[in-house]
């Protein structure tokens, strides 16, 4: 691709209307360097100016308000630091005061008494007298009405303030941008999108959304943008799923005897309507003879186990060998012991490979892969060591996506040099669709979202620390009919040292209202060894311990049907996701299970919103979506790796509606031309050549 620079890269000095300091201050500051890192720093919110109060209408509610008056005369009161100027401020229905403690000397000597001022700023209300503290203040000239805008606010540095970079100097930086930019700004998107969408031009909203002519063009703006934004963030992704496709084939996976000797004769239970139809997907994808990359997501306890062996039958009946690789050895075993049955069922070999195998063991094994007597390896990362080979591995499933990078996935590719194996990601994690959609658009997704019958949903309770007693008197109710019990401490890194006083603490309180030898209270945290671990562990498991005090070393994955109530100590201090990972601990059993969250009295608004969520629902998409609206995409698992937080203006807490819009207009246009093409489409192919120059994956498109 040829280099052509444009009016978008031209560096700030050399713009007319801004100047060498104030450009060199906004690299420094806000790394920005040309007119398109510019035009393309927009606000983060608008004052609103669009109309004038007058001061009898003031209330102090109101967050910010313009009035236009006079000022009448002033004076200085108090002393030292409290020294202020007041301005008394007319508008022929009241009188307030305007107050400033800095700068009086330079005020004094520029205001003009009687002089007509714009006054902005938050009305505060002190004895049924109005003020506002350091307001704006603009004269007005006779020969021109002030106008009635939304200002743009920008995010500016308290350097860029002291060098009198503000708001206002920001404005009307962009106004002479904008005015020299306009024959330069083209449009974007096809016409047909525009028109379907009913979405303002690319100049019109880029205008709008830095200098809005009035609350309906900033909305217009903003709508127009983040399609725009949403819709390249989408057609990036499914073209880079569409690449991999073209690129990469997959074995055809189409007999099916195995399958029905299962269904038939072995299947324990008959499969949810959601399994069923994640397994058609999954079959469909192994049909096509392109490589599959699906991400199967299903809540904790919903049955992706069986689908996983399902799709593993699948493999073998067609002459390929299948693995499945969890991020830690407990995982790695729960699934090894719980596929065995299956797999002796079936007649077909099942090992197991982790860290610890025995080297004996392992050299048994990797003869056995090679020569295809092995049918399906259970492991850990172990399985990625080069010496693992396989004679022909056709399916590959990852359980807990988050816990595994990119590489390793490629790693996995790698382990067949002919054809590279299918891969199914499984996760317990439920990710909000939106955020799937953005944060694995290159993957394909199927969701199990639906429980298997009879399953009895946990009860969750909120208690505050004061009823502790009546929590330990369940406990005890709960111990005597065969249940065990968890409870769970939270672990927060910058206080580790206070965490873990917390969590002896609690154990040591717990072994003395369950005393030895009635009750056994065992302890498990990341600080012991792994054989300390594994014992403390095994004997929950064996029902040996009542209770077991923990910090989230339990969290994932861990499964003890038996155990049936789950205690969390100082809930306020875990994340909606994380209090659902926990409970799903429990419940795993035919009894009814039970999660107590514990709390003390000083709650804040989120963490009420959090805690009824946890009493009021099971279902884990549900609770993602809350925390997405609480925490933002930023703060969810996995999304700081992910390149997603690239969207400007784009929020996907908010926007779904116009993702799903820009993802599905993404999706047909590739669809109907993969190469751009079409006339109509080269709005998109001169956007793509003019952003591809900074990213680079856009190249393998072309
Ligand atoms: P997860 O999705 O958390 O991995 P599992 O696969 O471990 O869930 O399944 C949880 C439990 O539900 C297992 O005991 C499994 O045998 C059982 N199960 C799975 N599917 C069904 C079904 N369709 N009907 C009844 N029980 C099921
Ligand atoms: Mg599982």
């Amino acid at each position: 691709m040829t280099e052509r620079t444009t009016f978008f890269d031209t560096r700030l000095d050399y713009l007319k209307g801004l100047g060498p300091q104030r450009a060199e201050l906004l690299n420094k500051e806000l790394s920005l360097f040309t007119a398109g890192d510019l035009i393309q720093y927009y606000p983060f919110r608008y004052e609103d100016r669009t109309r004038f109060y007058t001061i009898a209408e003031l209330m102090e509610s109101m967050p910010s308000a313009q009035v236009r008056g006079r000022l009448r005369d002033w004076h200085t009161e108090g002393e030292g630091p409290k020294k202020r100027l007041v301005g008394h401020f007319t508008d022929g229905t009241g009188t307030m005061d305007l107050v400033w403690f800095q700068g009086l000397s330079w005020l004094e000597k520029t205001l003009r008494r009687d002089g007509e001022y714009v006054a902005f700023g938050k009305p505060q209300e002190f004895q049924g007298k109005f003020s506002i503290v350091h307001p704006e203040l603009d004269a007005i000239r006779p020969d021109a009405e002030p106008e009635a805008t939304l200002s743009p606010v920008y995010n500016l540095t308290e350097k860029l303030r002291r060098r009198f970079v503000d708001n206002k100097v920001m404005a009307k930086a962009m106004r002479s941008l904008l005015e020299q930019a306009w024959p330069h700004i083209s449009e974007t998107l096809p016409a047909s999108l525009i028109e379907k969408f009913r979405l303002v031009g690319k100049r019109e909203a880029v205008w709008n959304i830095h200098l809005p002519q009035s609350p309906a063009w900033l909305r217009q703006a903003e709508r127009r943008l983040k399609f725009e934004e949403l819709f390249y963030n989408q057609l990036r992704l499914i073209a880079n799923k569409l690449i991999q496709k073209e690129e990469h084939p997959g074995q055809v996976f189409a007999k099916t005897a195995l399958l029905a000797h299962f269904y038939k004769n072995l299947l324990p239970f008959p499969l949810t309507g959601a399994q069923q139809r994640v397994l058609r997907e999954i079959h469909k994808d192994c049909l096509t003879g392109r490589q599959m990359n699906r991400l199967l997501q299903g809540d904790v306890g919903s049955g992706k186990t069986i689908v996983a062996f399902i799709t593993m039958l699948l493999a073998i009946d067609n002459g390929a060998q299948a693995c499945l690789m969890a991020p830690t050895e407990i995982l790695a075993d729960q699934h090894y012991n719980g596929l065995k049955p299956f797999a002796d069922a079936m007649g077909l070999n099942l090992g197991i490979l982790t860290g610890s195998t025995k080297t004996k063991r392992r050299r048994v094994l990797h003869e056995e892969l090679q020569t295809g007597k092995m049918h399906i390896l259970v492991g850990t990362h172990a399985l990625l060591e080069d010496v693992v080979q396989f004679r022909n591995l056709g399916l590959c499933i990852i359980d807990e996506q988050h816990r595994f990078g990119v590489a390793q996935r490629a790693k996995m590719w790698a382990k067949n040099p002919v054809v590279p194996p299918h891969i199914l990601v499984m996760t317990a994690t439920p990710i909000p669709r939106t955020l799937a959609m953005t944060l694995y658009g290159n993957l394909d997704i199927s969701i199990i979202d639906e429980m298997p019958a009879g399953r009895k949903p946990i009860k969750t309770v909120h208690k505050y620390d004061k009823h502790r007693a009546e929590v330990f008197g369940f406990m005890r109710q709960q111990i005597e009919l065969g249940r065990q019990v968890y409870v769970v401490y939270p672990l927060i890194e910058e206080s580790e040292t206070l965490d873990y006083k917390d969590l002896t603490d609690g154990f040591e309180g717990m072994q003395r209202a369950f005393p030895q030898p009635q009750y056994q209270v065992g302890i498990l945290h990341g600080k012991m060894d792994p054989y300390s671990k594994d014992y403390e562990m095994t004997r929950f498991a064996k029902g040996e311990v009542n209770i077991l005090v923990a910090t989230t070393v339990i969290e994932v994955g861990v499964n003890v049907p038996n155990a049936s109530v789950m205690v969390i100590e100082s809930a306020e201090r875990f994340g909606l996701s994380q209090l659902h990972q926990l409970r799903g601990r429990v419940g795993r059993g035919s009894d009814q299970s039970y999660c107590v969250l514990m709390t003390g009295y000083k709650l804040s608004a989120d963490t009420k919103l959090r805690l009824e969520t946890m009493v009021r629902t099971n279902n884990g998409f549900e609770i993602a979506d809350v925390d997405l609206q609480l925490r933002g995409p930023g703060d969810l698992a996995g999304t700081q790796q992910s390149g997603l937080m690239d969207l400007r203006l784009a929020d996907l807490a908010k926007d779904g509606p116009v993702l799903t819009a820009a993802r599905e207009s993404a999706q047909i246009i590739l669809e109907t031309d993969p190469q751009l093409i079409l006339p109509e489409h080269a709005p998109i192919r001169n956007h793509i050549d003019a952003i591809g120059r900074t990213q680079s994956d856009w190249s393998r498109i072309s």
